[in-house]
């Protein structure tokens, strides 16, 4: 009898030890969408188990793909810790946005209330809106964890497990699975804080539309305050570019699921604006206009560019990237492969699918000519990457200049390589060396390239991504039959190519 109900203790509370020993080791976090008061969200948390005397707990500064300290601590308030019977614990705040908590190891609960970052799209500054939060009580709530969720700088590389209080008709549109509870409470799981950055929610009554791309499921989820049934649309839209981008990229994509979250706002003004920040799986676009007409369009460009990323720097990164630091990040030296080969990759792409005709391409590229000479590149584009943070006037460049490289080393793959290897096929490579998971070594990535294709891809990073030298736009175009008039900025096919020329056109741009 007695060893029954021992091995009946072992089989039954055991497990449960187990379960709760092991849901010790993450954070906790409570996050009440429905109680709000003040546009002020209350936020919760339990610290992992831990047996510090102290510790510093962080809301980040600044984000990945922001190079402006945003300083989101600005909108906590109310911080508060306590023990496991309701007892206060002594807490500082250090600077805008990080606190010092005392006694950590016996923190039962820490609590706090969040202010929105934006609650319209219209209000005065030109700061971005896109990395903040944004809450509607009853109505949307656009959120980032960055805004509302923080960790303790000796607690990192821990999951979080994330439980949400919301409206019964509310869905949670994200790249991450949400779970239903009950009728007023999800949860999600993320890996550690920088998957939990990186993929925001819309949380709405649903308008939503799902798409299968190959094995990628691609969730389009739509809100204005008005039109409830737009996302299908959209979809339309946003499904013929993915499916050339799938066969762009070798017919599979990266990724098993996609989330675009697009927030509209409807405005009596004339003229619209726009933001958007791309995540590793998932797109947060905000418009605010007085028609809507114009939003497939927007959306179609956004989609194209910001769907590539999940190329680099999502399976091709850094270990800057990869160990972001949220308080104090080290930038990469590599935003000409991040954002300069993800441009290259968005106005390459309709060429090669013939999405669009030579006469639109030769129009893409005079644009990109024009908007380089707009900046200053007597930089270079290692050392510009660099200092993005002090050098914002220029960090449009790699939108520009940074795309037009990739045309250089397109071309000069393909040529070196008889007309097999371009960059199409360099970014397979290499997505396949590194992956989500491995990072490469900053300073070893031109050298790992080199290694991949050929030795004189050396000498082309040396001199026109390291070095400060022009880049060589008349030579390479007319290597594929184009010219390139430097006077008048226009580019035009050569009236007689030859052979050469017209076998590295079609071995480039399929024409
Ligand atoms: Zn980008």
């Amino acid at each position: 009898m007695n060893t029954i109900i021992k091995l009946f203790f072992l089989t039954v509370i055991i497990p449960n030890i187990i379960i709760a020993q092991k849901s010790k080791n993450n954070y906790e976090y409570n996050i009440d969408l429905l109680h709000i008061s003040n546009d002020e969200v209350r936020v919760s948390f339990a610290p992992p188990r831990n047996t510090l005397q102290h510790g510093k707990f962080i809301i980040p500064k600044l984000v990945p793909g922001f190079y402006q300290a945003m300083n989101f601590g600005q909108y906590v308030s109310n911080f508060a810790a306590t023990d496991k019977n309701g007892k206060k614990i002594l807490t500082e705040r250090l600077d805008k946005n990080s606190w010092l908590v005392h006694d950590l190891k016996h923190v039962h609960k820490i609590s706090y209330q969040v202010a929105d970052g934006w609650d319209s799209l219209k209000n005065d500054t030109q700061e971005a809106k896109s990395p903040g939060s944004m809450f509607i009580k009853d109505s949307v709530f656009v959120i980032n964890y960055n805004s509302l969720v923080g960790y303790f700088e000796e607690m990192k590389d821990i999951p979080y497990q994330i439980n949400i209080t919301k409206n019964k008709d509310f869905y949670a549109s994200s790249a991450l699975d949400y779970t239903q509870k009950n009728k007023n409470t999800d949860i999600v799981w993320a890996k550690d804080y920088r998957q939990l950055v990186d993929s925001p929610v819309l949380y709405c009554v649903p308008d939503t539309t799902w798409l299968k791309i190959g094995h990628t499921e691609v969730l389009v989820s739509f809100y204005n305050n008005k039109e409830r049934h737009y996302s299908k649309t959209i979809a339309r839209e946003i499904e013929n570019i993915l499916k050339n981008q799938q066969a762009y990229l070798g017919g599979t994509l990266p990724v098993n699921k996609y989330a675009f979250l697009i927030y509209y706002e409807s405005s009596n003004e004339k003229g619209f604006l726009g933001d958007g920040l791309e995540h590793s799986h998932s797109t947060v676009c905000l418009y605010r206009s007085g028609s809507m007409k114009f939003l497939p369009n927007a959306l179609n460009r956004v989609a194209s560019h910001e769907f590539f990323h999940i190329v680099t720097p999502l399976n091709i990164h850094s270990g800057e990237i990869q160990h972001y630091d949220f308080l104090n990040p080290v930038m990469s030296k590599h935003l000409w492969l991040y954002e300069g080969m993800t441009e290259y990759a968005t106005i390459h792409m309709p060429v090669k699918q013939k999405m669009i005709s030579l006469e639109e391409f030769e129009k893409s590229l005079e644009e990109k000519i024009h908007g380089m000479k707009e900046f200053d590149n007597k930089f270079s584009l290692t050392e510009l990457s660099k200092n993005s943070m002090e050098r914002q006037d220029q960090y449009m460049n790699f939108y520009q200049k940074g795309a037009l490289v990739g045309l250089c080393l397109d071309i000069r793959l393909r040529e070196l390589s008889g007309g097999k290897m371009g960059t199409q096929d360099l970014m397979q490579l290499l997505m396949k060396k590194y992956g989500e998971g491995k990072y490469f070594n900053e300073d070893d990535l031109f050298d790992e390239i080199t290694k991949i294709t050929y030795p004189e891809i050396r000498t082309f990073f040396r001199d026109f991504v390291e070095g400060t030298q022009p880049i060589p736009l008349k030579e390479y175009l007319e290597k594929a039959g184009f010219n390139y008039d430097e006077a008048t900025g226009k580019v035009t096919t050569f009236p007689n190519p030859d052979l050469k020329q017209l076998a590295l056109r079609k071995a480039w741009i399929n024409q």
